[in-house]
Protein backbone atom coordinates (compact mmCIF):
# COMPACT_ATOMS: atom_id res chain seq x y z
CA UNK A 1 0.00 0.00 0.00
CA UNK A 2 1.91 3.30 -0.79
CA UNK A 3 1.92 5.99 2.11
CA UNK A 4 -1.25 8.92 2.47
CA UNK A 5 0.37 11.99 0.80
CA UNK A 6 0.38 14.26 4.04
CA UNK A 7 1.10 17.44 4.58
CA UNK A 8 4.10 18.10 6.80
CA UNK A 9 2.09 19.94 9.08
CA UNK A 10 0.41 16.50 9.99
CA UNK A 11 3.06 15.19 12.37
CA UNK A 12 2.29 18.37 14.43
CA UNK A 13 -1.33 16.70 15.41
CA UNK A 14 -0.76 15.76 18.84
CA UNK A 15 -4.41 15.02 19.84
CA UNK A 16 -5.47 15.93 23.54
CA UNK A 17 -5.02 13.45 25.91
CA UNK A 18 -7.65 15.65 28.12
CA UNK A 19 -9.91 15.21 25.62
CA UNK A 20 -9.10 11.69 25.40
CA UNK A 21 -9.38 10.88 29.19
CA UNK A 22 -12.96 12.45 28.44
CA UNK A 23 -14.27 10.70 25.36
CA UNK A 24 -12.76 7.34 27.93
CA UNK A 25 -15.13 8.29 30.76
CA UNK A 26 -18.03 8.70 27.82
CA UNK A 27 -17.20 5.07 27.63
CA UNK A 28 -17.54 3.87 31.30
CA UNK A 29 -20.37 2.32 32.65
CA UNK A 30 -19.82 2.20 36.40
CA UNK A 31 -20.59 4.46 38.95
CA UNK A 32 -17.37 7.61 38.87
CA UNK A 33 -17.50 10.80 40.51
CA UNK A 34 -16.19 12.80 37.86
CA UNK A 35 -13.08 15.24 38.56
CA UNK A 36 -11.36 14.86 35.47
CA UNK A 37 -13.78 17.05 32.69
CA UNK A 38 -13.62 21.11 33.05
CA UNK A 39 -17.20 21.35 32.49
CA UNK A 40 -19.95 23.66 34.23
CA UNK A 41 -21.73 21.72 36.99
CA UNK A 42 -25.00 20.05 34.86
CA UNK A 43 -27.27 21.93 37.51
CA UNK A 44 -25.80 25.03 36.75
CA UNK A 45 -26.55 24.99 32.96
CA UNK A 46 -29.28 27.43 32.73
CA UNK A 47 -31.48 24.61 30.49
CA UNK A 48 -34.77 25.96 31.27
CA UNK A 49 -33.93 29.49 30.72
CA UNK A 50 -32.30 28.75 27.41
CA UNK A 51 -35.29 26.18 26.25
CA UNK A 52 -37.67 28.74 26.92
CA UNK A 53 -34.98 31.35 24.17
CA UNK A 54 -35.34 28.84 21.99
CA UNK A 55 -39.27 28.39 21.54
CA UNK A 56 -39.07 31.72 20.83
CA UNK A 57 -35.54 33.13 18.67
CA UNK A 58 -35.39 29.21 17.54
CA UNK A 59 -38.75 29.27 15.72
CA UNK A 60 -37.89 31.32 13.18
CA UNK A 61 -36.36 30.68 9.55
CA UNK A 62 -33.76 33.04 9.49
CA UNK A 63 -32.17 31.63 13.02
CA UNK A 64 -30.99 28.45 10.72
CA UNK A 65 -29.30 30.62 7.53
CA UNK A 66 -25.58 31.70 7.48
CA UNK A 67 -24.26 33.81 10.28
CA UNK A 68 -22.17 37.04 9.38
CA UNK A 69 -18.37 35.94 9.76
CA UNK A 70 -17.59 38.19 12.65
CA UNK A 71 -20.82 37.30 14.50
CA UNK A 72 -24.34 38.09 14.49
CA UNK A 73 -25.28 41.63 15.09
CA UNK A 74 -27.60 41.16 18.16
CA UNK A 75 -25.02 39.03 19.80
CA UNK A 76 -22.20 41.10 19.50
CA UNK A 77 -24.31 44.34 20.48
CA UNK A 78 -25.16 41.76 23.60
CA UNK A 79 -21.60 41.00 24.29
CA UNK A 80 -20.55 44.92 24.19
CA UNK A 81 -23.28 45.59 26.54
CA UNK A 82 -22.24 42.36 28.50
CA UNK A 83 -18.83 43.96 28.94
CA UNK A 84 -19.02 47.27 29.92
CA UNK A 85 -17.81 48.40 32.91
CA UNK A 86 -15.79 45.34 33.26
CA UNK A 87 -12.15 44.97 32.74
CA UNK A 88 -12.90 43.51 29.12
CA UNK A 89 -14.90 46.25 28.26
CA UNK A 90 -14.30 46.90 24.26
CA UNK A 91 -15.62 48.54 21.30
CA UNK A 92 -17.44 46.77 18.32
CA UNK A 93 -14.22 46.66 15.52
CA UNK A 94 -12.26 44.41 18.47
CA UNK A 95 -14.77 41.67 18.70
CA UNK A 96 -15.19 38.59 16.56
CA UNK A 97 -17.40 35.69 17.59
CA UNK A 98 -15.91 32.55 17.27
CA UNK A 99 -16.15 28.32 17.96
CA UNK A 100 -15.40 28.86 21.31
CA UNK A 101 -12.20 29.62 23.32
CA UNK A 102 -10.04 27.01 20.86
CA UNK A 103 -11.40 28.73 17.96
CA UNK A 104 -9.70 31.97 18.97
CA UNK A 105 -6.86 30.14 19.43
CA UNK A 106 -6.92 28.42 16.35
CA UNK A 107 -7.10 31.73 14.43
CA UNK A 108 -4.48 33.32 16.73
CA UNK A 109 -2.11 30.66 15.31
CA UNK A 110 -2.97 30.55 11.76
CA UNK A 111 -2.27 34.55 11.46
CA UNK A 112 0.87 34.58 13.46
CA UNK A 113 2.71 31.21 13.89
CA UNK A 114 4.69 30.17 11.26
CA UNK A 115 6.96 26.60 11.63
CA UNK A 116 9.71 26.64 13.76
CA UNK A 117 8.36 29.84 15.29
CA UNK A 118 8.83 30.06 19.33
CA UNK A 119 6.17 29.91 21.42
CA UNK A 120 6.04 30.47 25.40
CA UNK A 121 3.64 28.16 27.38
CA UNK A 122 2.95 27.89 31.05
CA UNK A 123 4.09 24.60 32.66
CA UNK A 124 1.37 23.43 33.70
CA UNK A 125 -0.44 24.23 30.53
CA UNK A 126 -4.10 23.79 29.01
CA UNK A 127 -2.00 21.64 26.44
CA UNK A 128 -5.38 21.56 23.86
CA UNK A 129 -4.22 25.63 23.37
CA UNK A 130 0.09 24.27 23.03
CA UNK A 131 -1.18 21.67 20.58
CA UNK A 132 -2.94 24.39 18.83
CA UNK A 133 0.42 26.20 18.43
CA UNK A 134 2.06 22.99 17.65
CA UNK A 135 -0.15 22.26 14.92
CA UNK A 136 1.34 25.05 13.01
CA UNK A 137 4.73 23.99 13.53
CA UNK A 138 5.41 26.07 16.81
CA UNK A 139 8.45 25.13 19.61
CA UNK A 140 7.21 25.63 22.90
CA UNK A 141 9.06 26.88 25.66
CA UNK A 142 7.88 25.98 29.57
CA UNK A 143 8.16 27.88 32.18
CA UNK A 144 7.06 27.44 35.36
CA UNK A 145 4.21 28.37 37.18
CA UNK A 146 3.49 28.63 41.34
CA UNK A 147 1.41 30.09 43.33
CA UNK A 148 0.80 33.40 41.63
CA UNK A 149 0.75 32.28 38.01
CA UNK A 150 3.76 32.56 35.66
CA UNK A 151 7.02 33.12 36.67
CA UNK A 152 7.61 35.91 34.55
CA UNK A 153 11.05 36.64 35.96
CA UNK A 154 12.16 32.85 34.39
CA UNK A 155 11.80 33.93 30.93
CA UNK A 156 14.48 35.91 30.26
CA UNK A 157 16.96 33.34 31.21
CA UNK A 158 15.09 30.38 29.65
CA UNK A 159 14.96 32.64 26.40
CA UNK A 160 18.52 32.62 27.00
CA UNK A 161 18.60 35.21 24.15
CA UNK A 162 15.70 34.10 21.80
CA UNK A 163 12.84 36.37 20.79
CA UNK A 164 9.26 34.46 21.26
CA UNK A 165 6.49 35.02 19.01
CA UNK A 166 3.40 34.37 21.16
CA UNK A 167 3.86 34.24 24.99
CA UNK A 168 0.38 31.77 25.75
CA UNK A 169 -1.13 32.52 29.41
CA UNK A 170 -4.46 31.82 31.13
CA UNK A 171 -3.87 34.35 33.58
CA UNK A 172 -6.84 33.69 36.29
CA UNK A 173 -7.80 30.77 37.65
CA UNK A 174 -4.86 28.56 35.57
CA UNK A 175 -6.43 25.65 33.87
CA UNK A 176 -4.69 23.47 35.08
CA UNK A 177 -3.14 24.82 38.31
CA UNK A 178 -5.96 27.38 39.36
CA UNK A 179 -3.09 29.90 39.80
CA UNK A 180 -3.85 33.24 39.21
CA UNK A 181 -1.05 35.57 37.91
CA UNK A 182 -0.08 38.43 40.26
CA UNK A 183 -0.60 41.89 39.19
CA UNK A 184 3.17 42.59 39.09
CA UNK A 185 3.86 39.64 36.86
CA UNK A 186 0.88 40.88 34.82
CA UNK A 187 2.55 44.48 34.62
CA UNK A 188 6.02 42.78 34.10
CA UNK A 189 5.01 40.20 31.29
CA UNK A 190 3.44 43.08 29.07
CA UNK A 191 6.54 44.85 29.48
CA UNK A 192 9.05 41.92 28.72
CA UNK A 193 6.69 41.21 25.85
CA UNK A 194 6.36 44.55 24.29
CA UNK A 195 10.38 44.42 24.54
CA UNK A 196 10.78 41.52 22.32
CA UNK A 197 7.88 42.61 20.08
CA UNK A 198 5.94 39.25 21.10
CA UNK A 199 2.10 38.69 21.24
CA UNK A 200 0.60 37.87 24.11
CA UNK A 201 -2.16 35.42 23.96
CA UNK A 202 -4.52 36.26 27.01
CA UNK A 203 -6.96 32.95 27.19
CA UNK A 204 -9.20 33.94 30.43
CA UNK A 205 -12.20 31.74 30.35
CA UNK A 206 -12.57 31.61 34.03
CA UNK A 207 -12.22 34.96 35.23
CA UNK A 208 -15.36 35.94 35.29
CA UNK A 209 -16.06 33.00 38.04
CA UNK A 210 -14.27 34.43 40.87
CA UNK A 211 -15.31 33.38 44.53
CA UNK A 212 -12.76 34.55 46.53
CA UNK A 213 -10.17 37.41 46.67
CA UNK A 214 -10.01 40.69 45.01
CA UNK A 215 -10.53 40.96 41.42
CA UNK A 216 -7.44 41.83 39.01
CA UNK A 217 -7.42 43.83 35.69
CA UNK A 218 -6.88 41.32 32.79
CA UNK A 219 -3.82 41.91 30.72
CA UNK A 220 -6.11 43.07 27.87
CA UNK A 221 -7.23 45.91 30.07
CA UNK A 222 -3.80 46.68 31.17
CA UNK A 223 -2.19 46.03 27.88
CA UNK A 224 -5.43 48.40 26.33
CA UNK A 225 -5.06 49.64 23.18
CA UNK A 226 -1.72 47.63 22.72
CA UNK A 227 -1.81 45.66 19.86
CA UNK A 228 0.07 42.56 21.00
CA UNK A 229 -2.66 41.90 23.35
CA UNK A 230 -5.08 39.02 21.83
CA UNK A 231 -8.09 38.29 24.47
CA UNK A 232 -9.39 34.70 23.93
CA UNK A 233 -12.70 34.35 25.75
CA UNK A 234 -15.55 31.79 25.86
CA UNK A 235 -19.09 31.57 27.07
CA UNK A 236 -18.03 27.87 27.68
CA UNK A 237 -17.56 27.71 31.19
CA UNK A 238 -19.91 30.32 32.09
CA UNK A 239 -23.15 29.65 30.42
CA UNK A 240 -22.60 26.09 28.58
CA UNK A 241 -19.68 24.24 26.33
CA UNK A 242 -21.83 22.34 23.95
CA UNK A 243 -23.13 25.72 22.44
CA UNK A 244 -19.41 26.18 20.98
CA UNK A 245 -19.51 30.06 21.11
CA UNK A 246 -16.48 32.20 22.82
CA UNK A 247 -15.28 35.94 20.93
CA UNK A 248 -11.48 37.18 20.61
CA UNK A 249 -11.01 40.61 21.45
CA UNK A 250 -8.35 42.43 19.47
CA UNK A 251 -6.71 45.22 18.10
CA UNK A 252 -8.96 46.54 15.33
CA UNK A 253 -6.25 46.17 12.43
CA UNK A 254 -6.56 42.38 13.03
CA UNK A 255 -10.50 41.81 12.78
CA UNK A 256 -10.29 41.63 8.85
CA UNK A 257 -7.49 39.24 8.58
CA UNK A 258 -9.60 36.98 11.35
CA UNK A 259 -12.93 37.16 8.87
CA UNK A 260 -10.75 36.27 5.88
CA UNK A 261 -9.24 32.91 8.41
CA UNK A 262 -12.77 32.14 9.70
CA UNK A 263 -14.17 32.24 6.23
CA UNK A 264 -11.50 29.95 5.07
CA UNK A 265 -12.52 27.29 8.10
CA UNK A 266 -16.18 27.88 9.31
CA UNK A 267 -17.33 30.27 7.43
CA UNK A 268 -19.27 31.64 10.45
CA UNK A 269 -20.06 30.19 13.86
CA UNK A 270 -23.01 28.37 14.84
CA UNK A 271 -26.55 30.81 14.43
CA UNK A 272 -28.95 29.03 16.48
CA UNK A 273 -26.23 28.51 19.27
CA UNK A 274 -25.16 32.66 18.71
CA UNK A 275 -28.75 33.37 19.26
CA UNK A 276 -29.38 31.43 22.30
CA UNK A 277 -26.93 33.20 23.73
CA UNK A 278 -28.05 36.87 22.85
CA UNK A 279 -31.71 35.65 24.40
CA UNK A 280 -29.76 35.05 27.37
CA UNK A 281 -28.12 37.74 27.53
CA UNK A 282 -30.25 40.22 26.27
CA UNK A 283 -32.87 38.74 28.94
CA UNK A 284 -30.38 39.69 31.87
CA UNK A 285 -30.03 36.41 32.99
CA UNK A 286 -26.28 36.15 33.00
CA UNK A 287 -25.39 37.93 36.07
CA UNK A 288 -27.93 36.30 38.79
CA UNK A 289 -26.21 33.10 36.88
CA UNK A 290 -22.56 34.51 38.05
CA UNK A 291 -23.88 34.89 41.54
CA UNK A 292 -25.46 31.62 41.81
CA UNK A 293 -22.14 29.24 40.01
CA UNK A 294 -20.18 31.37 41.80
CA UNK A 295 -21.60 31.00 45.61
CA UNK A 296 -21.68 27.01 44.70
CA UNK A 297 -18.67 27.13 43.15
CA UNK A 298 -17.48 28.07 46.65
CA UNK A 299 -19.11 25.48 48.49
CA UNK A 300 -17.32 22.77 45.83
CA UNK A 301 -14.11 24.21 45.89
CA UNK A 302 -14.17 24.23 50.10
CA UNK A 303 -15.79 20.50 50.13
CA UNK A 304 -12.53 19.44 48.40
CA UNK A 305 -10.11 21.03 50.11
CA UNK A 306 -11.73 19.59 53.26
CA UNK A 307 -11.48 16.29 51.76
CA UNK A 308 -8.16 16.32 50.59
CA UNK A 309 -6.93 17.80 54.21
CA UNK A 310 -9.26 15.11 55.94
CA UNK A 311 -7.80 12.10 53.74
CA UNK A 312 -4.43 13.57 51.81
CA UNK A 313 -2.84 15.56 54.70
CA UNK A 314 0.37 13.61 54.78
CA UNK A 315 0.84 12.38 51.64
CA UNK A 316 -0.17 15.49 49.28
CA UNK A 317 -0.32 19.09 48.71
CA UNK A 318 -2.59 20.93 46.64
CA UNK A 319 -3.43 24.90 45.27
CA UNK A 320 -6.44 26.71 46.75
CA UNK A 321 -7.92 29.13 43.55
CA UNK A 322 -10.07 32.10 44.54
CA UNK A 323 -12.55 30.80 41.60
CA UNK A 324 -12.49 29.17 38.36
CA UNK A 325 -12.88 25.32 38.42
CA UNK A 326 -9.50 23.04 39.43
CA UNK A 327 -7.45 22.75 42.14
CA UNK A 328 -3.81 20.89 41.50
CA UNK A 329 -2.66 18.39 43.71
CA UNK A 330 0.71 17.38 43.82
CA UNK A 331 1.53 13.46 45.84
CA UNK A 332 4.51 13.53 48.32
CA UNK A 333 5.09 9.84 48.06
CA UNK A 334 6.09 8.97 44.84
CA UNK A 335 2.88 8.23 43.29
CA UNK A 336 2.63 8.34 39.77
CA UNK A 337 -0.39 9.93 38.83
CA UNK A 338 -0.75 7.66 35.56
CA UNK A 339 -0.65 4.45 37.66
CA UNK A 340 -2.97 5.84 39.64
CA UNK A 341 -5.61 6.76 37.19
CA UNK A 342 -6.38 3.02 36.35
CA UNK A 343 -6.33 2.10 40.09
CA UNK A 344 -9.06 5.20 40.80
CA UNK A 345 -11.18 4.29 37.72
CA UNK A 346 -11.28 1.04 38.71
CA UNK A 347 -12.32 2.59 42.36
CA UNK A 348 -14.97 4.73 40.75
CA UNK A 349 -13.26 8.17 40.66
CA UNK A 350 -11.63 9.87 37.26
CA UNK A 351 -8.97 12.86 37.33
CA UNK A 352 -6.65 13.86 34.51
CA UNK A 353 -3.04 12.72 35.28
CA UNK A 354 -0.58 15.67 35.44
CA UNK A 355 1.79 14.86 32.03
CA UNK A 356 -1.38 15.49 30.28
CA UNK A 357 -0.59 19.58 30.88
CA UNK A 358 3.00 19.44 29.70
CA UNK A 359 3.79 18.96 25.99
CA UNK A 360 7.05 17.45 27.53
CA UNK A 361 4.85 14.92 29.73
CA UNK A 362 6.06 16.48 33.51
CA UNK A 363 4.75 16.04 36.62
CA UNK A 364 4.32 12.39 36.99
CA UNK A 365 3.64 13.43 40.78
CA UNK A 366 0.35 15.13 40.21
CA UNK A 367 -3.07 15.72 39.07
CA UNK A 368 -5.90 18.03 38.12
CA UNK A 369 -8.94 17.75 39.67
CA UNK A 370 -12.24 19.79 38.87
CA UNK A 371 -14.15 20.41 41.59
CA UNK A 372 -16.91 22.47 39.58
CA UNK A 373 -18.66 19.59 38.16
CA UNK A 374 -19.68 17.06 41.35
CA UNK A 375 -22.03 18.23 44.20
CA UNK A 376 -20.00 18.51 47.96
CA UNK A 377 -21.46 15.18 48.92
CA UNK A 378 -19.90 13.52 45.71
CA UNK A 379 -17.07 15.13 46.56
CA UNK A 380 -16.30 13.65 49.70
CA UNK A 381 -17.16 9.92 48.40
CA UNK A 382 -15.04 10.90 45.10
CA UNK A 383 -12.09 11.99 48.05
CA UNK A 384 -12.61 8.72 49.55
CA UNK A 385 -12.24 6.24 46.78
CA UNK A 386 -9.09 8.08 45.59
CA UNK A 387 -7.80 7.94 48.74
CA UNK A 388 -8.40 3.91 48.54
CA UNK A 389 -6.83 4.18 45.18
CA UNK A 390 -3.92 5.67 45.98
CA UNK A 391 -3.05 2.82 49.33
CA UNK A 392 -2.98 0.29 46.58
CA UNK A 393 0.01 2.10 45.07
CA UNK A 394 1.14 2.65 48.61
CA UNK A 395 0.33 0.30 51.30
N1 LIG B 1 -8.63 27.79 27.25
C1 LIG B 1 -8.69 27.23 28.46
C2 LIG B 1 -7.71 27.64 29.49
C3 LIG B 1 -9.66 26.28 28.75
O1 LIG B 1 -9.69 25.73 29.96
C4 LIG B 1 -10.58 25.91 27.75
C5 LIG B 1 -11.64 24.86 27.98
N2 LIG B 1 -11.30 23.83 28.81
C6 LIG B 1 -10.48 26.52 26.50
C7 LIG B 1 -9.50 27.46 26.29
C8 LIG B 1 -11.36 26.14 25.37
O2 LIG B 1 -12.60 26.68 25.48
P1 LIG B 1 -13.78 26.23 24.52
O3 LIG B 1 -14.38 25.00 25.09
O4 LIG B 1 -14.69 27.40 24.55
O5 LIG B 1 -13.21 26.02 23.14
Amino acid sequence: MPALPYAARAAGLVGSVIDSSTSLLHKQTHDIVRFAMGSPAAEAVPAQILSAIAADELSRPSSYDYAATEGDPPLHAALLEMLRGTSDETTAERLTITAGGMQGLDLFCKIFVDPGDLVVVESPTYTNGSATALSYGAELLEVPVDDDGMIVDDLPRLLDGRRPKAIYTIPTFQNPSGATLSLERRHRLLELARSWGSMVIDDDPYGLLRFAGEPLPTLRELGAGDPLVFAVRTFSKIVAPGLRVGWVDADPELQQLLINAKQAMDTCTNLPAQRLLTGFLAGGHLEEHLVRQRAEYKLRKEAMRGALTEHFGEIAHWTDPEGGFFLWVTLENGVNAEELFELALAEGVAFIPGPAFSPTARFQNAFRLCFASTPPARIHEGITRLRRATDKLVP
